[in-house]
């Protein structure tokens, strides 16, 4: 046991050396725009919860009564006898609001991408991935054992080479048996989770077909916040029909927890069959399914279409404030507002000054990002007030008397 611990104890230093150390901050209070740590209520600028809908009555609601209906657990993998009926509802709402044939629900996100990656990819086939991709994907691209390739972000003539590329790999090449062909999938994502920017997603389809690849988008910060259904950017870019995988969160704007992936019947069945995070584990407790299906149901309502319209009016609100105070954003089209900073040390030294002064700001760095582009992300809900933003302005005026945020100035 000594060797064993002393092993760990010059790992966790070396984070710390490096200013890459993480700890769990205990939060004693519900999601919201207020967040109470070590006793102290801070204004939240850091949660997921877009339109505010993780600690709203309706959700709330929905997954009492499923416990009340369902019981807390649901007993088994789906494919044993855990496919309740919450899970199914679930489903049919997801695959209405997504425009798909078909939803396959997961019990996280990550879980979503790594079903569904290592079902449809194997030895001989190729991915190409956007170079600021989330984990969950990179993670599943290196357990499927295909090809991996990764284009500069957002830049298509580079896709574009990977594309032939994997055109030269795979052409006199047979999949299997049954003189299938290897396969070529893109992964991007719609809204980028800690740029805040988005995909050119119609130049992405056109290109795919071009080449007869495959897309999948993973639309975890787009989903409640998109287009006319608001079920994300796909949707808005009036892409539906022609994207082969589209999956999503449900613990961001959704409110609740879980992960899916939206697409054909035959996606589906096949994910069923496929999908070892889907079947090698426990299906997800009924109240994550009934509140994930009463937060769909609340964002397509006139509530949900008066919060998005106040999230937005928040993240004009929020850039202005930003710049007024020293702090120059990315351009964003996104509830996700990040300030690069530079440096590991700086961008802490940063996210603690402002939380002594009362705002939770967290300091992004490796390995969510790359090494020396630290940042600061702001992300708004609909929740937020005004008078919050105006605190928020205070409060980075304040340290950015102390401190600029420019790296090394
Ligand atoms: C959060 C996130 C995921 C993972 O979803 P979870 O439900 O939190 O597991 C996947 N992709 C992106 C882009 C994300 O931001």
């Amino acid at each position: 046991m000594t060797g064993f611990n002393q092993q760990l104890t010059a790992e966790l230093s070396v984070l710390r050396e490096t200013d890459l150390l993480r700890e769990l901050r205990r939060v004693e209070s519900p999601a919201g725009t207020r967040a109470v740590i070590a006793g102290r209520e801070l204004l939240n600028f850091s949660s997921n919860d877009y339109l505010g809908l993780a600690n709203h009555p309706a959700l709330k609601a929905a997954a009492i009564q499923a416990v009340e209906q369902w019981g807390a657990g649901s007993g088994a993998s789906r494919l044993v006898c855990g496919s309740l009926a919450v899970h199914h509802e679930l489903e049919e709402a997801l695959a209405a609001f997504k425009g798909t044939e078909a939803a396959l629900a997961f019990s996280t996100g990550y879980a979503a991408a790594q079903g569904a990656i290592v079902a449809l990819l194997g030895k001989g086939d190729v991915l190409i991935v956007d170079k600021l991709i989330h984990a969950c994907i990179v993670d599943a691209a290196k357990l499927c054992g295909a090809k991996l390739r990764v284009f500069r972000h957002n830049d298509l003539n580079d896709l574009e080479v990977k594309l032939k590329w994997a055109a030269k790999q795979t052409r006199n090449a047979e999949r299997g048996t049954r003189n299938l062909r290897p396969r070529v999938l893109i992964i991007t994502e719609s809204v980028f989770s800690m740029d805040g920017d988005l995909a050119p997603l119609r130049n992405l389809v056109e290109l795919k077909e071009r080449h007869g690849a495959w897309l999948m988008v993973d639309e975890a910060h787009a989903t409640g916040l998109f287009g006319e259904r608001r079920s994300g950017l796909v949707e808005e870019f009036g892409l539906t029909g022609r994207v082969e995988i589209q999956m999503a969160t449900l613990g961001k704007a959704v409110g609740a927890a879980g992960g899916a992936i939206c697409g054909s019947r035959k996606l589906v069945d096949l994910l069923a069959n496929r999908a070892r995070s889907f079947v090698f584990s426990t299906a997800p407790v009924p109240a994550a399914a009934a509140a994930a299906r009463a937060g769909l149901e609340l964002i397509r309502s006139q509530e949900g279409e008066t919060r998005r319209q106040r999230l937005w009016l928040l993240v004009e609100e929020l850039k202005r404030v930003l710049i007024n105070a020293g702090f120059p954003p990315s351009a964003v089209r996104a509830p996700i507002v990040p300030v690069l900073v530079g440096a590991e040390a700086r961008a802490m030294n940063l996210s603690g000054a402002l939380r002594e002064a009362g705002a939770f700001v967290p300091a992004i760095r490796y390995p969510t990002v790359a090494r020396g582009a630290a940042r600061l992300r702001f992300t708004v809900s609909a929740d937020h007030t005004a008078e919050d933003l105006a605190a928020l302005g205070e409060t980075l005026a304040a340290t950015a008397n102390r401190q600029s945020p420019i790296a090394n100035a």
